[in-house]
């Protein structure tokens, strides 16, 4: 007998749940049963999903797909890089997901009928939606970089997901010697966290400075500009003057190929061999969303802008980092913040009426040094079937400030992450 077990409305919802449904939810196909909607990834886009589509109508059948049992997050895990944090502070369970009404399945999804309108399970099961959310975040491409693939990756971390990666350029730190060459690689646009790279370098560096003071960190860029550029330029010349160089695109900075037996990265412009390599290579959406259909031949899920549903795969909508979130940068706040429209917009659609634009807020902290931080923020609204920057919006924190300024943005970083994982996960 076949361990596959189908999911259906009755197993879902008795006869009394269905009679209120039924009043909530006029529409002929939802007349018998409560809609049911299935999010796969429980991060930052998917667990603030399923909690909002809770929230907005609890008769909503609301399933979390999550493959890992503990959620470790990005933000603040360059910290742990440098060893200013545990990694104990940036894990999360399912607990209180699933108290408030989410039925939260500990599997990964292997595969989605986008017809049958089914999401199969790793361990045969499955799901029946009336409508599919991703948030599946990003894949790195180990077939960007020649010589960089997963095998390599344990010689030359990315540590561009959170949890053992982190841990692992960690320790390679703590056991380098003092005077030793650190590389970052960055990769070109669209990525996960665009000033993360150039925040990581800071933090390195605050680790080097205090401990390994004749070391060198070297970051070798597939771009010419970056986000916050100029208030990193200026915090590296304040804080680590001589310890950073930048090495641009258009100065050969660019990273083509890489040689783990060496920790070698090679540009079109010549070698570098480090003693501690970070390779963060190019991104795409997470398998899944190929699979569902809803991916592009970018590796990225086209979406439209008011619902986030997928502009190839009818009543999958995609949200966080394998959206293409127009001028929204792909970040935790960003995933957060989608989430809760695309919530909206599902209900909405699912009680048979049209939802209204949303208007999103992203705001990125970055610390230059634990009691230094900037900040940049934008507001988006849907125009020409993106999510556009709102113009005179938002903005950067200023160039020239005082250094009160820059302790309280870390403040207000620390406090973000609080906030934040306590609405995702708390
Ligand atoms: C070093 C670093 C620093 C960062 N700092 C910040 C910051 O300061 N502020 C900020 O806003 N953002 C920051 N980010 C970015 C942020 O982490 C991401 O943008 C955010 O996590 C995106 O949310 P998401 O839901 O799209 O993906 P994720 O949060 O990655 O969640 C995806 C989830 O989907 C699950 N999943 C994937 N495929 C499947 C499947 N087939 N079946 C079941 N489960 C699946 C994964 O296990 C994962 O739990 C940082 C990122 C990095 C790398």
């Amino acid at each position: 007998m076949s361990k596959r077990h189908r999911i259906n409305r009755r197993e879902f919802v008795g006869g009394a749940a269905a009679a209120v449904t039924a009043l909530a939810f006029p529409l002929p196909a939802f007349a018998q049963a409560a809609p049911r909607v299935v999010v796969i990834g429980g991060g930052f886009g998917g667990a603030s999903c399923a909690r909002a589509l809770k929230q907005t109508e609890p008769k909503i059948q609301v399933t979390l797909v999550e493959q890992d049992r503990t959620f470790v997050a990005c933000p603040f895990s360059n910290n742990v890089i440098a060893g200013l944090r545990s990694i104990e502070a940036q894990q999360f369970g399912y607990d209180k997901v699933a108290s408030s009404g989410v039925t939260v399945a500990a599997q990964a999804a292997t595969g989605v009928d986008a017809a049958a309108r089914t999401v199969r399970l790793a361990d045969g099961t499955t799901l029946s939606y009336d409508r599919l959310v991703l948030s599946p975040g990003v894949d790195l491409r180990f077939d960007a970089l020649t010589g960089y693939d997963e095998a390599a990756a344990q010689k030359m971390p990315h540590a561009w997901k959170a949890g053992e990666q982190t841990l692992l350029l960690r320790r390679q730190l703590e056991a380098m010697d003092d005077g030793g060459l650190v590389v970052i690689a960055a990769p070109a646009n669209p990525y996960r966290c665009p000033p993360g790279p150039y925040e990581r370098a800071c933090l390195i560096a605050h680790y080097l400075k205090t401990k390994k003071p004749r070391s060198k960190l070297l970051i070798l860029d597939a771009k010419d500009t970056f986000s916050k550029q100029r208030l990193f330029q200026n915090a590296w010349k304040e804080l680590y003057p001589g310890m950073i160089e930048w090495v641009s695109l258009s100065q050969g900075g660019k990273v083509n190929a890489v040689d783990a037996a060496t920790n070698t990265l090679i540009t079109d412009f010549g070698n570098h061999t480090a003693k501690v390599a970070n390779v963060i290579p190019p991104q795409r959406a997470g398998r899944i969303a190929a699979l569902a259909g809803a991916a592009d031949n970018t590796g990225w899920c086209a979406i439209d802008p008011v619902t986030f549903e997928s502009k190839s795969a009818p009543n999958i909508h995609v949200i966080g980092d394998a959206c293409i979130g127009g001028g929204m940068p792909k970040s935790a706040f960003s995933a957060n913040a989608q989430a809760k429209a695309c919530a909206s917009a599902v209900a909405t659609l699912l009680a048979g009426g049209s939802p209204a634009a949303p208007k999103l807020i992203n705001t990125c902290y970055s610390l230059a040094a634990p009691d230094y931080g900037f900040s940049v923020a934008g507001v988006y609204a849907p125009k020409n079937g993106l999510l556009a920057d709102v113009e005179g919006a938002g903005g950067v924190s200023p160039a020239d400030t005082p250094r009160e300024f820059r302790a309280r943005e870390a403040d207000y970083a620390q406090s973000w992450y609080a906030t934040i994982t306590a609405e995702v996960f708390g």
